[in-house]
């Protein structure tokens, strides 16, 4: 890792035109938006604002070379040696990209290298891995006949994503989309398109052929929603939030009834009892889970659920914890927490600490915006108490460094407070009952149960969410199927 990353900056050119057919091009209105950093609010550079028109663009070429079969119907090793080179493209790149990363979004420095670019370069390789490894099925049928159930791509793949692990949740889309063959357009979020843009090159460097992997920067309202709503979009991959999930939904109810995979909201429960152990080791893995990438992480143990008997001992601890995630520059290789991702979210996370202030909780630790001078968008890392579970802070996802804690007697109200919320991402339970921990894990209703720790996560396992956390999983070899037509292929001897 380069000592300073500032002197890098000067070295940047950025990709800021959208990525269609294999070729840098203005959008067809000729529009453009500014890239704002959150690090000084200062702009960046100015970015294709693609439309209704450049979305038809990409998708006739997105159709075009599905049906010619070049990365579509290859054999499966091409796929493969081909995204291994991508992924080698981005790892000789990982410097700039960790630096774009962090200077579009304001995660730091040490983030962005030590976590998003190599864990986005691990889902490429790891897909790629696996694209000559699946198999296809023969089923136990009559003996007079042959039943074949393969796997084909779906088509023409939309990857629709957020702006909180910009290169990493396009990574987790992109390689199983990639490896089953389809063509995929990714449309970045408005906050954050800048290392979407940049591998869309390193991909066409790699060998993927032209019209295979597009991207499209633009806005949630016009590009967004003509993928949503295209006739020739065969599916959308979409991971942001829960209200825009639905749309997605009622946009392929009102187009072509296209495949919609969602990774939506979260607000994580963080069950602590009160035989845990160790309640100031537990605090500090709590606080980490919060306050990492600013709070902006959709399975973050956002919602503690404390045993009565020892919640004032254990706030007082997380507050304690919460103190070294002070917000500092980004740039710095020590800086733990950064920026939050834009103006427009530092006001809404404001927004949530004044409600929860007007709803009677009480601040344990934090609660305002800092380091005004820069220019940037910084909020100190805040711990919530005396929150019940009803509250908006309780039941809303707020999607910046806020925690809050919720108390309960027994068993059965802490399995209850944790169902008590439209989401279920993730749970977390700390216990040292074993069968304690088994018998909450089945009652839990989450896609994810972590048990005495709140970090949980591999590419080789599912992610993904019950309620209205999502449809659909990303990751491991379970998200594969989701970019595959199933076909059942009956032949008479
Ligand atoms: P968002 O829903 O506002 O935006 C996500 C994407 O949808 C962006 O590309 C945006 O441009 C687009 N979009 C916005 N409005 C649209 C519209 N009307 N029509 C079509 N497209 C539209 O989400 P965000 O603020 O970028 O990201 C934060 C959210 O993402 C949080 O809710 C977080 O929990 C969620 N998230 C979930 C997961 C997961 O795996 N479950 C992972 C990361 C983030």
């Amino acid at each position: 890792m380069p000592a300073d990353f500032r002197s890098l900056i000067p070295t940047l050119s950025y990709r800021n035109q959208a990525f269609i057919n294999g070729k840098y091009v203005a959008a067809a209105s000729g529009k453009t938006f500014d890239c704002v950093s959150p690090i000084d609010g200062k702009v960046l550079t100015h970015v294709a604002e693609c439309d209704a028109e450049d979305v038809n663009r990409a998708v006739a070429a997105a159709r075009a070379v599905f049906e010619k079969g070049s990365w579509s119907a290859c054999h499966p090793g091409k796929r493969k040696k081909v995204m291994l080179k991508f992924a080698d493209l981005m790892q000789k790149h990982k410097d700039e990209l960790a630096l774009l990363e962090t200077l579009d979004m304001g995660k730091p420095i040490s983030a962005s290298a030590g976590g998003d670019i190599p864990g986005s370069i691990q889902a490429i390789q790891w897909y790629a891995e696996a694209a000559d490894k699946v198999y296809d099925e023969i089923s136990p049928y009559r003996p007079d006949s042959v039943s074949l159930i393969t796997r084909e791509p779906i088509g023409v793949v939309a990857a629709v994503v957020p702006w909180n692990y910009p290169l990493m949740m396009t990574s987790w889309k992109l390689g199983p989309a990639l490896a089953t063959g389809n063509s995929v357009i990714v449309k970045p979020a408005e906050q954050s398109p800048l290392t979407a843009l940049r591998i869309a090159e390193l991909a066409a460097e790699a060998g993927i052929p032209d019209g295979v992997l597009q991207v499209l920067p633009g806005f949630g309202e016009t590009a967004g929603q003509a993928l949503g709503r295209h006739m020739d979009v065969d599916m959308i991959a979409f991971t942001g939030s829960t209200q825009v999930g639905k749309y997605f939904l009622r946009y392929a109810g009102e187009s072509n009834m296209k495949h919609v995979s969602l990774e939506t909201g979260g607000k994580s429960p963080n069950i602590v009892f009160a035989d845990a152990g160790d309640l100031d080791r537990i605090a500090k893995v709590s606080a980490d889970g919060v306050f990492y990438n600013a709070g902006q992480s959709c399975n973050a143990p956002t919602r503690i659920l404390v045993q009565d008997t020892i919640r004032d001992e254990f706030i007082a601890l997380v507050a304690k914890h919460a103190k070294p995630w002070v917000p500092a520059d980004p740039l710095d290789p020590n800086t733990a927490m950064g920026a939050v991702v834009d103006a427009d979210q530092m006001s809404r996370v404001l927004g949530y600490i004044e409600a929860g202030r007007n709803e009677g909780a009480t601040v344990a630790a934090g609660g305002s915006q800092v380091r005004k001078d820069t220019g940037g968008a910084y909020i100190e890392p805040t711990v919530f108490s005396d929150v019940t579970n009803s509250m908006k802070i309780a039941q809303e996802e707020i999607f910046g460094p806020v925690v809050v804690a919720v108390s309960f007697k027994d068993e059965a109200e802490a399995v209850r407070l944790a169902s008590d919320s439209i989401y279920g991402l993730q749970a977390n339970l700390w216990t040292r009952d074993v069968s304690r921990a088994h018998k909450l894990s089945r009652q839990l209703k989450a896609g994810t149960v972590v048990v005495n720790n709140v970090w949980g996560s591999d590419i080789t396992n599912p992610f993904g969410g019950y309620k209205q956390s999502g449809i659909g999983r990303d990751k491991s070899l379970h998200a594969m199927d989701k970019y595959c037509q199933v076909k059942n292929t009956y032949i008479q001897l």
